[in-house]
């Protein structure tokens, strides 16, 4: 360039640029210590308001008193110190959203922890209304999550909200793994929200996930144990604004929050160390509606909004089995159902450890296949005939021929619903397995060979019945000529898959 045309150049962009002054309120940190902070002046502030010290670190007002604010940091306090100067942002806590979190990871803020460059265009506040009761219509299209006990007797419906609850190591975290893998040939997206887990159990997550071919329609939110309880508590409403955003593009969305027992407890560290009074199990007061208003941004939208969903799978870790406890009973309240896991259960190899007796869906048959309804209507009444018989049946063994039979459905049944984790099962098998049950097929089949038959069964039958299986798959319906066409070949081909 010629210095005639720098020097141009130059003048130019000087007086293209303009000083804007920026007015902002200023404070000091008068007081600093696990994370809470208590700040001198700053009136005029948001409740939930970004904060930002010297030093880059943020932080969220949550405190808002007359002469002061009270604070939780996102970032190890090391920065912060006693005369720090504190601005008020304007602004409330938000979260990229849209088709650039597909398959990444990220905290509550919007940072990516996969190590790549995020570049987002649209922002959401994490905390946002729930859609108003006119803009939702109800819930009556089945969420399948391929685990064969739950589409039967449990099942979940697009826009619902579905609790899965149960003692440490009973295959929660499982069962809401297996449920985004299955939605693998489906149109639905997932967001999974890692709350106060070990860093090493949200890796396996993702690795999981990444294995499967999950992660193209999978977003990660994650705050883990050595985060900030501030991070911890914002994690879940995050992770809704990122759902809501595809669900008013009229997608359907599932949202896994893992766990919130754990959001509870970080809540309640904030509550005590900003120094609200504690009420039962040192909770502080608002801790239900914390839950509510989070849980009720999962909904079934109207046509006029898009015709979106958002199914939320909260998850509760109870102690020894108590569902009495304050967080449970809260949670099972506020959702439309909830699958009950039992240590016994696991220990005895019953895997999903479901117990059917005091599992629910609320929503129930609305949200289920055709196909599913005609085969699934009596496994609830067989297993609760079964549990009953098997009590007595344990002091003696002259038992006449009805009951032995009874047993030994029982028995199938049982073995039929054992599931091998990140196994889901496809719309056509589910419905082809119960069919066999209810035809007796399978009743001659010992415990020990039982997968192997039912993996023989499923690949028999739907070689030798094409044509249904597609109808199956692509209708969610099976007319009387399907069934009764399968019936025939499952007693046809009964010695093929039971050898
Ligand atoms: P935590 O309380 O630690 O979060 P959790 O209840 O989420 O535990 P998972 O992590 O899902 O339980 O499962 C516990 C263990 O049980 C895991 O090692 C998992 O591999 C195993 N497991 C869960 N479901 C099954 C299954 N259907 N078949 C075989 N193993 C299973
Ligand atoms: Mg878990």
């Amino acid at each position: 360039m010629e210095l005639k045309n720098i020097s141009a150049f130059l003048k130019a962009q000087i007086e293209a640029y303009h000083v804007q002054p920026i007015a902002y309120h200023r404070g000091i940190v008068t007081r600093v210590g696990d994370g809470v902070v208590r700040v001198e002046g700053l009136p005029g502030r948001l409740y939930g308001e970004l904060l930002e010290f010297d030093g880059g670190v943020y932080g969220m007002a949550l405190d808002l008193t007359e002469n002061g604010v009270g604070a939780v940091l996102f970032d190890t306090a090391d920065a912060v110190c006693v005369g720090c100067r504190v601005r008020g942002t304007g602004t409330v806590a938000e979260t990229p959203v849209g088709d650039v979190l597909l398959g990444r990871v990220i905290d509550p803020i919007g940072r990516p922890l996969d190590g790549k460059p995020l570049q987002a265009d649209r922002f959401l506040p994490v905390e946002r209304p729930a859609p108003a009761i006119i803009d939702r219509r109800p819930v009556d299209k089945p969420m399948e999550t391929g685990i064969l006990a739950i589409d039967s007797m449990i099942p979940i419906g697009r826009g619902q909200r579905e609790l899965i609850i149960g003692d440490r190591q009973t295959g929660k975290t499982t069962i809401a793994l297996d449920s985004i893998l299955n939605q693998k040939n489906s149109d639905m997206l997932c967001v999974y929200c890692a709350i106060g887990q070990k860093a090493s159990t949200v890796a396996g997550v993702i690795q999981t996930l990444r294995n499967a071919g999950a992660m193209d329609y999978t977003v990660v939110v994650s705050a883990t144990a050595s985060d900030s309880p501030a991070m911890q508590y914002l994690a879940p409403y995050a992770a809704a604004s990122v759902a809501e955003a595809f669900s008013a593009q009229g997608k359907d969305v599932l949202i896994v929050y893992d766990d919130l027992t754990k959001h509870a407890v970080a809540y309640r560290t904030m509550s005590l160390l900003l120094l609200r009074p504690p009420g039962r199990e040192a909770f502080p007061g608002d801790v239900f509606y914390l839950h509510s208003r989070l849980l009720e941004r999962s909904a079934c939208l109207s046509k006029e909004k898009g015709g979106g969903s958002i199914t939320a799978l909260p998850i509760v870790e109870t102690m020894a089995g108590n569902i009495s406890a304050y967080i449970p009973t809260n949670i099972i309240s506020i959702t439309d159902g909830q699958i009950y896991l039992e240590s016994e259960l696991f220990h005895a190899d019953v895997r999903p450890a479901v117990n059917t007796g005091l599992s629910v869906s609320r929503v129930g048959r609305a949200a289920q296949h055709d196909a599913m309804k005609a085969v699934s209507g009596t496994l609830r009444i067989d297993l609760s005939q079964y549990r009953e018989m098997a009590v007595f049946t344990r002091f003696g063994n002259d038992l006449d021929a009805s009951t032995k039979k009874m047993l030994r459905r029982g028995e199938t049944l049982i073995n039929i619903f054992k599931q091998d984790k990140n196994h889901p099962l496809s719309v056509f098998d589910e419905v082809v397995l119960l069919l066999a049950y209810n035809e007796n097929c399978l009743e001659a089949v010992p415990a020990r060979n039982m997968r192997g038959a039912m993996q023989k069964l499923i690949a028999v039958i739907g070689g030798a019945c094409p044509g249904e299986r597609e109808r199956i798959l692509q209708t969610g319906k099976m007319s009387d000529a399907d069934k009764a066409a399968l019936t025939a070949a499952l007693h046809e081909k009964q010695e093929e898959y039971t050898s």
